[in-house]
């Protein structure tokens, strides 16, 4: 069975976005890699692995919960969430870091690297190298680690060695670029795992092979629950790891609204121009020497420059809708649903949410929308406490 639509890219192009923008030598890496995974992706014993992690370990299948008291305050459509928060680790990134460490199995690595901002996804890659016995080195910007050094201390808890890295601004890109050296060094023992559906081929294609999972379970439960599809699907857009995996098996299904949401702080769909960033084509914030520009959001995972290539395809076709919600509506609805709902959404995830209270008022009550709730607010408990005390 496959887990994705018909939108496949050809040698990791959508339209004229994504492709490998990279140094001849990092090239034969990565096709390397692109070749391993689509023998993989064929492959039954792969596809029933992969599986019996996501359920054994990351406790899928996860509900889509019907907000009834959300539904009820905003009026008009039916409020669904997917519930992403209840993954082990508390968010969709595990989804992704499970399937490529299967992956890196099969190719035989004996050594995993990745690249974390905030930290999110260098704890969901510390997690599977712990399940999986290998050792594991994070590259962190040091600005970064000072920032979440209670992520760093959680990837080391999980086993990993964090490396700050100085270089540049001390940030995540700086941190994707030594991550990338070391691939090219190191690459007949070491794995590169991509946190979002980002950077050159194969990496989108692959992120978003293992997090359509996401919209497989809620096209299966929206249908059983309400005889129809949703009139839209709405998901936080970071790289836009979680969208695409949330909008995957509706691609096709025109009648279904797709719905980025970005911070208006970060806004790469909506505001961004094509530019060649991280060695791929896409939307994104730059200078006028195409240097990504410099973000600031309060949801950490939504605060990159750019944004995945199928993403700036589907909104250059006109098939997704970009919208932007502020950093203060996404603090509203972060309080709202945790108070009618009794669930504490991640501040990424609070924007779709913003958006969907938004949206849901001007719709029949006959119909319903989804919301992806990517993960869960415990980690910005702290951070929201700061914010609301000092308003
Ligand atoms: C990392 C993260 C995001 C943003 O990443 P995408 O690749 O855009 O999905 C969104 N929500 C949560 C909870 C995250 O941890």
């Amino acid at each position: 069975m496959s887990i994705q639509s018909s939108v496949v890219a050809a040698e990791g192009k959508f339209g004229d976005f994504g492709g490998s923008y990279v140094p001849e030598e990092l090239l034969a890496v990565l096709s390397n890699i692109a070749s391993e995974f689509e023998k993989c992706r064929k492959d039954p014993e792969f596809e029933k692995e992969f599986r019996y992690y996501l359920k054994e370990y990351v406790g899928r299948e996860n509900p889509l919960t019907f907000a009834k008291n959300l539904t009820e305050r905003c009026g008009g459509a039916k409020i669904y969430l997917k519930r992403e928060d209840l993954n082990h680790t508390g968010a969709h990134k595990i989804n992704n870091t499970i399937g490529q460490i299967l992956l890196a199995k099969r190719m035989g690595a004996k050594r995993i690297i990745a690249e974390t901002g905030a930290g999110q996804h260098g704890v969901a890659t510390a997690t599977v190298a712990a399940l999986f016995g290998l050792p594991c080195t994070i590259y962190m910007g040091k600005y970064d680690t000072e920032r979440q050094s209670l992520n760093v201390f959680r990837m080391e808890l999980l086993g990993a060695t964090v490396v700050p890295v100085e270089k540049g601004q001390g940030r995540l890109k700086d941190a994707v670029d030594v991550a990338l050296q070391d691939l090219v060094e190191n690459h007949a023992n070491t794995y590169y795992l991509l946190g979002s559906a980002v950077g050159p081929h194969p990496y989108p294609t692959m992120v978003k092979y293992f997090q359509s999972v996401i919209s497989e379970e809620s096209k299966r439960q929206i249908l059983e629950k309400e005889g129809k599809l949703p009139a839209a699907v709405l998901a936080c857009v970071g790289g836009g790891s979680n969208a695409i995996g949330a909008f995957a098996h509706y691609i096709d299904e025109k009648n279904v609204r797709l719905i980025g949401v970005e911070p208006a702080e970060a806004a790469s769909l909506a505001e961004g121009v094509p530019a060649v960033i991280h060695g791929f084509k896409c939307y994104a914030l730059v200078d006028e020497h195409d240097n990504p520009k410099p973000t600031y959001s309060i949801a950490a995972g939504l605060d990159y420059p750019g944004v995945g290539p199928e993403h700036s395809y589907l909104k250059s076709i006109g098939r997704e809708e970009n919208v932007t919600v502020t950093g203060h509506e996404a603090l509203e609805a972060f309080q709202t649903l945790s108070k009618v709902e009794g669930i504490i959404p991640a501040l990424e995830s609070s924007h779709a949410v913003a958006y969907a209270m938004k949206l849901a008022p001007t719709l029949p009550k006959d119909e319903s929308i989804i919301v992806n709730l990517s993960g869960r607010g415990d980690k910005d408990v702290r951070q929201v406490y700061e914010m609301l005390k000092n308003k």
